[in-house]
């Protein structure tokens, strides 16, 4: 395809310098195609103002009233509150970070408008740093007219107001539309899928009017919707096809497994393997052993060991001199990984690395060499090390830890790594059952196989539902648990969109914590400390200096700290049910220990959170669980998190939006014949690099 507008560099758009060239990089938008398509995760809804007796604490609201009261005070930590009214009743703001202007310009008597989550403070609503705007009553600004987009930032430093501006400049410029992008327009209207165009579609996702229906936006039912969620379903379904087919022409390292090295391994494990696993670790064998490349999915309840089965390939793959990769999502969790691999492979002479975001660049440089000649038998490290330079010998097998992700995208990624019609085997490790529908259309050679036991001595979790109005009594239940030696999480969720204020969560309640116990050590950690501190607090749970570990959900996937026996979670009436029980599943990982988990809830609980609640209860199986989740789903619940199953998507949803499938499907065999299409939805929703290698 000649030079097609939008693949032209996002810095040609107003408003991106370097500075934000790099921080939208970092979300992985380089061009400005990539930032069209770069999707609204919510809304925000500041088209109306609600009155503050009509809120109801735990939902997000624009509220305008009069300031009738500011001041700075310090109820544990440093503070500025503000009291507002709009006649119908009384509300605070407060504000962990100010500066001295900010505060001055909060006047008695002007006039104020917020907008963020409500929380009933202890028979007081209140609002954590709400984004807010002062006028006096002859200068009230206009209401908006459109949703407010609000887009995932990540680990990014950009704004939520400069993500939305420069997208906003993106949507403004796009360029008249081209015959390829006609021509799919044509096949979505002949097909009765949708007469919106890609362009008015994009349009309105990013920039939503009243008139289209709020409601239909939110519930991710709108035509325009409709129209981008079966385009990158049957993208996604055009790349599994063109990428089997090339793997389906290349050969995997043969691996031969030997009984006595298993048996071996097996001897120096400090437990014995479940029959499970044994089963396992033969189905992955039997796979190994052909030159078939291997994709598999080992599917295990959290905490049902799936780690040393993946270390039991890894280590066949080894003992034949090939090299495996082991890659995981976050560092805590490569460490950790490194560590158990130490230990249960302290027998062999095997070289194992351990390779993260923090490793110093001469280690780096020692590692890569040995990777090259082949010295090193086993990588373990962060997925983001691996798509950075990572030049192997000979790599045989790239197992996939936690993360779900094995999509599209990273079919070509790996596919990258290989060379000469070699491709390694694959195998993938996951705590979520994959829905049905999916492991018919999108993962249709994938072999599963089950993890179906717990290791025994592991009793199951007993949970119960709080309202953190009663918090005051887990302090004596957390001093007690560590009195008996034992440990506790005290994990803050993600209160709002912002990272930040997810942080200051953690904090107060550290501070909380500290100001209600004398007795109990309390560590923080969350995302926006430094590594080494962050590191520090983790190894200090570890050895058991700290008692109670407050962090923040970005941090903990994975984790196991064999002595933590209660798990405590705020705010849980705003995570979708897996992600409860994952987090539930690291506690109660040492053996014969009774371990509890603590729902922890604000305000009132609606009908769905309360199903979450009492399922979480009733049952510690992670399948069952995965059952009544879509069934609540099923039912219109939309939560913020996607389900993707390991796809990546930028806004289908795999369960929500199983019904499009066929029609996505229909649509993929009309397109898949012609390339120069193929090629432009690939770049669209798959990205820039993989397109290159599906062209070839
Ligand atoms: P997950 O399946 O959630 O990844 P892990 O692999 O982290 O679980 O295992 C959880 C814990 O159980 C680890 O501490 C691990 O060493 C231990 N473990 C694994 N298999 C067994 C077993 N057969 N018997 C006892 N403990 C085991
Ligand atoms: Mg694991």
């Amino acid at each position: 395809m000649t030079e097609y507008l939008l693949n032209k560099s996002i810095d040609n758009i107003k408003g991106v310098g370097p500075k934000v060239k790099t921080q939208l990089q970092k979300l992985g938008i380089e061009t400005i195609q990539d930032a069209l398509f770069y999707l609204p995760k919510s809304y925000e809804n500041r088209t109306k103002i609600t009155k503050i007796i009509d809120l109801e604490p735990g939902n997000a609201y624009q509220i305008e009233g009069e300031i009738i009261e500011s001041k700075i005070y310090y109820p544990g930590r440093r503070a500025f509150f503000a009291r507002i009214t709009d006649g119908t009743g009384f509300i605070q703001m407060r504000l962990f970070f100010f500066s001295t202007p900010q505060v001055k310009a909060f006047v008695k008597g002007l006039k104020i408008r917020i907008y963020g989550v409500v929380r009933d403070t202890g028979g007081k609503f209140e609002i954590f740093h709400p984004s807010y705007k002062i006028f006096s009553s002859n200068q009230r600004p206009p209401l908006d007219n459109t949703l407010t987009p609000i887009y995932s930032i990540g680990s990014s430093k950009i704004t939520q107001y400069r993500l939305r501006s420069v997208i906003k400049n993106c949507v403004r410029e796009m360029p008249s539309e081209n015959s390829y992008e006609k021509k799919i327009d044509e096949t979505f209207s002949k097909k009765n899928v949708s007469n919106l165009s890609i362009r008015k579609s994009l349009q309105t996702i990013h920039s939503p009017s009243i008139k289209d229906e709020i409601l239909k936006i939110k519930n991710f039912s709108h035509p325009a919707q409709k129209r981008l969620i079966v385009e990158e379903l049957l993208t996604n379904l055009i790349g599994v096809k063109i990428s089997t087919s090339r793997i389906d022409k290349m050969m995997s390292p043969r691996v031969e497994t030997s009984n006595d090295v298993l048996e071996d391994f097996k001897k120096n494990l400090p437990f014995n393997l479940t029959n499970s696993q044994d089963l396992v670790i033969d189905e992955i064998n039997e796979d190994l052993n052909q030159t078939k490349p291997m994709r598999r999915l080992v599917q295990g309840d959290v905490g049902s060991g799936k780690t040393v089965v993946a270390a039991a390939a890894m280590l066949s793959v080894a003992k034949n001199n090939f090299q495996t990769v082991l890659l995981c999502p976050t560092e805590v969790l490569a460490e950790q990984h490194f560590k158990n691999f130490s230990l249960w492979m302290k027998n062999e002479d095997i070289n194992i690395a351990l390779l993260t975001g923090k490793t110093k660049k001469n280690e780096w440089e020692k590692i890569n060499k040995e990777l090259l000649t082949g010295k090193t038998k086993i990588l373990i490290g962060t997925h983001s090390v691996f798509q950075e330079r990572v030049s192997l010998k000979n790599l045989a097998l790239v197992v996939v830890d936690e993360q779900q992700r094995f999509g599209v995208k990273q079919r070509f990624e790996i596919l990258q790594k290989t060379a000469k019609g070699i491709m390694p085997h694959q195998l993938f490790m996951t705590a979520t059952p994959i829905p049905r529908t999916l492991a018919m259309t999108m993962f249709a050679d994938l072999s599963v196989s089950k993890i179906s036991e717990m290791p025994p001595g592991r009793n199951p979790v007993s949970t119960s539902v709080m309202s953190n109005k009663k918090r005051d009594e887990l302090i004596e239940r957390l001093e007690i648990i560590c009195e008996n030696g034992n440990q506790a999480f005290w994990l803050c969720t993600m209160i709002e969109e912002s990272e930040n204020l997810d942080v200051q969560t953690a904090e107060s309640s550290k501070k909380w914590l500290e100001e209600n116990s004398k007795n109990l050590k309390v560590g923080l950690v969350h995302s926006k400390l430094p590594k080494n501190q962050k590191d520090k607090v983790i190894e200090e749970f570890r050895n058991g200096k700290i008692d109670v570990l407050v962090c923040t959900t970005v941090i903990e996937v994975g984790m196991d700290v064999p002595n933590a026996s209660l798990m405590i979670i705020e705010n849980a009436e705003r995570l979708g049910l897996s992600q409860l029980h994952q987090l539930r599943g690291r506690v109660g990982r040492g053996p014969d220990m009774q371990a509890h988990c603590i729902l922890l809830y604000e305000g009132n609980l609606g009908e769905t959170a309360e199903a979450r609640m009492t399922a979480m209860k009733e049952t510690n199986d992670g399948f069952k669980i995965s059952e009544i989740d879509m069934k609540i789903r099923g039912s219109g619940e939309i939560l913020g998190t996607k389900q993707s199953g390991g796809m990546e998507l930028k806004i289908a949803d795999l369960i929500r939006d199983a019904q499009f499938l066929d029609k996505s499907e229909e649509l993929a065999k009309e397109l898949e014949g012609n390339s120069e299409l193929v090629d432009l939805l690939m770049r669209r929703w798959i990205g820039k690099k993989e397109n290159l290698i599906a062209a070839q």
